[in-house]
């Protein structure tokens, strides 16, 4: 007899994980961090093996930049970027991890990354941000595209602006409720040491920019 998929709804499948997976909404960072981390490293394995690419370890970095005033932060990577297809394949899929093949025991420094396991690291930043804009431009890419989404009504792919190679990633931050503060994702000191606490062991230099402030 032909075996039938399961339907599922996506919207549900989406709230149900967020807010069961992680105990901590501050992993959403370490989480973002480390998939820019990924993203420097398929650049880092590319240049091994590619002649016309050189790893200069100065360009690379992780940028985390809170902004009060606007109430967003990004995450910006110069790592390897995403291509349309990628954005729709990577990030339009819960629970494909694209990197698992890819992952070795860094990730697995304080026992089993379960997160990791899954592939959907990407999607705790919905436990901060109510939206989420990802611009990337892809390596051989002349274009850049923008995936962005509110979590609950799937996303769009558009074209976009980006200078340089890689992903930046914008969080638009949660406004606080009456049981619930997302603010402290805004401080730079918070942010310092949820960095600190979880990406400690990124390879990759994490700059912090403050800006309106
Ligand atoms: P995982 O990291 O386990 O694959 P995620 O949900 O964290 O799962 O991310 C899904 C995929 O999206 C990654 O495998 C990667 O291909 C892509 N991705 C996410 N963030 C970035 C980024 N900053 N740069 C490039 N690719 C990214
Ligand atoms: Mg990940």
């Amino acid at each position: 007899m032909a075996k039938k998929q399961f339907k599922a709804e996506s919207k549900r499948l989406l709230e149900m994980m967020i807010n069961s997976i992680y105990t901590h909404r501050e992993v959403f960072l370490r989480e973002l961090i480390s998939n820019a981390s990924d993203a420097i490293d398929k650049i880092y394995y590319k240049a091994l093996t590619d002649d016309t690419l050189s790893f200069d370890k100065d360009s690379y970095f992780i940028k985390v930049i809170p902004d009060k005033e606007n109430r967003t932060l990004k995450i910006i990577d110069t790592g390897i970027g995403m291509t349309k297809e990628e954005l729709e394949t990577n990030l339009g899929t819960i629970a494909k991890s694209g990197s698992l093949a890819f992952k070795k025991e860094t990730e697995l420094k304080d026992g089993y990354d379960i997160i990791g396991q899954f592939g959907v690291g990407f999607y705790a930043a919905f436990m901060v941000a109510d939206l989420v804009t990802v611009t990337s431009k892809a390596l051989g890419s002349e274009e850049a595209y923008k995936w962005e989404s509110n979590g609950a009504e799937g996303y769009t792919i558009e074209s976009a602006e980006k200078d340089s190679l890689g992903t930046e990633i914008v969080l638009k931050i949660k406004e606080n409720t009456e049981d619930e503060n997302y603010d402290e994702f805004l401080e730079e000191y918070r942010l310092k040491s949820i960095i600190k606490k979880y990406s400690d062991f990124i390879r990759y230099p994490i700059k912090m920019d403050v800006s309106g402030s």
